[in-house]
């Protein structure tokens, strides 16, 4: 789904990426794990071409990801970041419908999206007409991940999605997104500094650190690895 060669990214003086190439398969649940500032967000954002490399290329579906065409490439990926990430301004159900109303979606397919997607992430009705501020953590994430759905994109790219939250709450939102990411049956790309986590949610785990790839592979191979 992902094909990275030789990306470098650099800010100022500082190398954040140096030279990944990495391939992502259709499908596959992806674990980006390394300490934080290694770039894994970096690397994250040049996925869905929020952020272009200095050097190198990235082709999504066979395809360059490219400016002329980002538009259409993005809405085939759904982003989810810390905290959620939403409009404060708008109601969890104005953040989830919003690209869908954009898209001139008729106001029964949106509500029989947003109905399969409540039911998806636990989500209770009642929230729908909450600010992110009055909801809890683990509920703005869940906002997150409905609106990042909402297209039904075959990507969905989470930048530490469980990482502002309470431990407890982070077990048992880690149960329900690996049961979601099962039932999606979606390429899933995960930035995590929880080995743990890694561990648990990433059917291909990749070990980053300084802007590079150290190892990849399995939980399995990562263990066995000399
Ligand atoms: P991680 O997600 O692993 O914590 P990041 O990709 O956020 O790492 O950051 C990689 C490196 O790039 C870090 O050294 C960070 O300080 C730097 N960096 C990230 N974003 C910016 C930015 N917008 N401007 C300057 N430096 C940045
Ligand atoms: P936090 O408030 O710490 O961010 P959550 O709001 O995600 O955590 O969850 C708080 C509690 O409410 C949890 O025990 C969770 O099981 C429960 N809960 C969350 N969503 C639902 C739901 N849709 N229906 C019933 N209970 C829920």
């Amino acid at each position: 789904m992902f094909e990275l060669d030789r990306i470098t990214k650099r800010y100022g003086s500082s190398l954040a990426l140096d030279g990944i190439r990495l391939s992502i398969a259709r499908g596959s649940t992806t674990a980006l794990i390394g300490p934080s500032g290694c770039g894994k967000s970096t690397l994250l954002r040049i996925l869905i071409g929020l952020i272009e490399p200095d050097v190198g290329h990235v082709r999504f579906d066979g395809q360059m990801l490219e400016r002329t065409r980002i538009r259409a490439q993005r809405q085939r990926m759904g982003y989810v970041i810390q905290q959620g990430g939403l409009f404060p301004h708008l109601t969890a159900r104005e953040n989830v419908v919003l690209m869908a109303r954009l898209l001139k979606w008729s106001s029964d397919r949106i509500k029989t999206r947003l109905s399969e997607l409540m039911e998806l992430t636990h989500f209770p009705r009642a929230g729908l007409e909450r600010y992110p501020t009055e909801l809890s953590g683990g509920q703005n994430q869940r906002v997150g991940l409905m609106r990042a759905l909402m297209l039904d994109p075959e990507v969905l790219l989470l930048d530490e999605p469980l990482g502002a939250l309470d431990p407890m709450i982070r077990y048992e939102l880690q149960e329900e997104l690996k049961q979601i990411f099962a039932t999606l049956d979606k390429t899933v790309v995960l930035v995590t500094h929880d080995l743990a986590e890694a561990a648990f949610l990433g059917e291909t785990i990749v070990l980053m650190r300084a802007g590079r790839i150290v190892q990849s592979g399995s939980l399995d191979e990562m263990i066995r690895a000399p």
